[in-house]
């Protein structure tokens, strides 16, 4: 019998595989995806928040735990657990070496694009590179990987693992980790978590999906169906404000639009519905998407002017552009008298005073509700550029609960043998909200502790005797 069963295949899961192989553990690892589609949403990811208290290879200046900690208590606005979230802070200040044993490179971040140099430190190749270091350091190890593998569902004794079912097959184990992500790729659980809104739209079906279509929240639902407890809300998730002609999954980060936070976001109605300038885009780039799953057909659209320019990473499709605004409406199928009037508004609002898109600058707006309080300029300088925008859902935050040994609770007690670690428990420490870097974090921690508490949980006595010499 194998030692450790790890189901999932991107960040958490191969952190929890090597881990758990590290440890002596023999370790097989079910990936639903195939083969080239390997890797989940950790593939689509550049950086990794990471706490440190002095300049290091790819990281300028200090980022001190109790920064990172403010930070993540204001993004959540307090819905997060403290103690889980020093937890995944302090981790995150060492897990680098040990990243770059299993043949991770970093790279420091581009300048001037996301204000991310002190905070992120950043993968050489993004994420894709990542899980292929992790995935050829893990079949060094001897940890075994099999692909197009989905499990349906988890063979417990009260909350005692037993075995996995994938397709007819019955996988049993001493202990386990599911790092099977969140529920974000199941557009109908989606569809029933949003409901009906008071327009008698159904938000959900204009939702796209950044990253993998395998994270169906199989294994989330099993988990909580069977009494596992229970954390986050189903309709909380990082959700980015994305380019409309995104496919449906994988769009990945070439889809993003970052030009919010330099001139307005208007509705379909031509009306502005909140503060773009409320703070770093890193801080807020996560609130848009459903900020504008909350408008009438749920749908943006960002307007710039030629100020903008060269101020954000450039989106990989191209956006509108016209001369007038009256034409700019035109494109975007805006009814151009009230777009007209709300930019004539924000224009009359806005104090100028030193712009600087890289500080919180004073460049605000007055007497208009709803404010712009940073990096307010009219939008006065043709030609006019107009981005239509959907929800782009990242992942969501609906999770099992977890201790600080990533052991699932069932009715607050910890399993002796499942753990879990990644989306799939993200909401232990994000209820809300969402601060760049900070899934990789939380993946990359509580994946190596679920390893670490996995291998643990097996007697040695009861080890399969397979050796990492051996293996290797
Ligand atoms: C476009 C995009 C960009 C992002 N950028 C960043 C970033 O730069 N920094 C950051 O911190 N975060 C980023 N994120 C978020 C980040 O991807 C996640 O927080 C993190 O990857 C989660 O890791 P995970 O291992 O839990 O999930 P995933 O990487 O999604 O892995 C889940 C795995 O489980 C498998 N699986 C699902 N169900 C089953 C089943 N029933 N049986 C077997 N296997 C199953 C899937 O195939 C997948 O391999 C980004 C996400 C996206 C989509």
């Amino acid at each position: 019998m194998i030692d450790v069963l790890v189901i999932g295949g991107g960040n958490a899961a191969l952190c929890a595989a090597l881990t758990a192989r590290e440890a002596g553990a023999s370790v097989l690892l079910l990936e639903s995806a195939p083969f080239e589609w390997r890797g989940g949403n950790s593939m689509h990811t550049r950086n990794l928040r990471c706490m440190h208290d002095a300049p290091q290879d790819v990281l300028t200046e200090a980022y001190p735990e109790e920064e990172f900690w403010q930070d993540l208590l204001k993004v959540t606005a307090g819905k997060t657990d403290e103690a889980m979230a020093r937890l995944v802070i302090r981790e995150s200040s060492r897990c680098r070496d040990w990243m770059r044993r299993h043949g991770v490179h970093f790279q420091p971040s581009l300048s001037g694009t996301l204000h991310l140099s002190r905070t992120n430190a950043f993968f050489m190749g993004g994420g894709k590179a990542l899980v292929n270091a992790y995935y050829r350091s893990a079949q060094t190890l001897g940890v075994r990987v099999r692909y197009g593998c989905t499990v349906d569902r988890l063979e417990l004794a009260g909350s005692r693992f037993v075995a996995a079912h994938a397709g007819g097959e019955r996988i049993e184990a001493r202990a386990c980790v599911v790092a099977s992500g969140g529920f974000e790729s199941n557009r109908d659980w989606l569809r029933e978590a949003w409901g009906r809104n008071e327009r008698g739209e159904w938000p959900a079906d204009r939702f796209l999906i950044r990253g993998t279509r395998f994270n169906q929240g199989v294994l989330l639902k099993d988990l909580l169906a069977q009494g596992a407890d229970r954390i986050g809300d189903p309709t909380q998730a990082h959700m980015v404000a994305i380019d409309a002609r995104a496919p449906l999954y994988d769009g990945g980060i070439t889809t993003r639009v970052d030009c919010v936070s330099l001139g307005i976001m208007v509705n379909r109605d031509g009306l502005r519905f909140y503060d773009e300038g409320e703070d770093f885009w890193p801080k807020r780039y996560a609130i848009w998407g459903r900020l504008v799953a909350l408008q009438p057909e749920q749908v943006g659209h960002s307007i710039i002017d030629a100020k903008a320019v060269g101020r954000f990473m450039p989106p990989v499709f191209k956006g509108a552009q016209a001369d007038t605004l009256q034409d700019l409406a035109f494109q975007l199928g805006l009814p151009a008298a009230t777009l007209a009037e709300t930019v004539r508004n924000y224009n009359a609002a806005c104090r100028v005073g030193r712009f600087d898109h890289a500080v919180l600058d004073d460049c605000h707006t007055e007497g208009l509700s709803p404010p712009k309080t940073h990096w307010a300029r009219p939008i006065d300088t043709p030609p006019f550029y107009g981005y239509t925008l959907r929800p782009g859902v990242t992942f969501t935050y609906l999770g099992v609960k977890v201790d600080a040994q990533a052991a699932v609770q069932f009715g607050q007690r910890p399993s002796a043998n499942l753990f879990a670690a990644g989306e799939v428990m993200a909401g232990n420490v994000l209820g809300q909200g969402y601060t760049a870097g900070v899934g990789m974090s939380i993946g990359t921690a509580f994946g190596r502790i679920a390893g670490r508490s996995a291998a643990a949980a097996i007697s040695p006595t009861h080890r399969s005797g397979e050796s990492l010499a051996s293996a290797a």
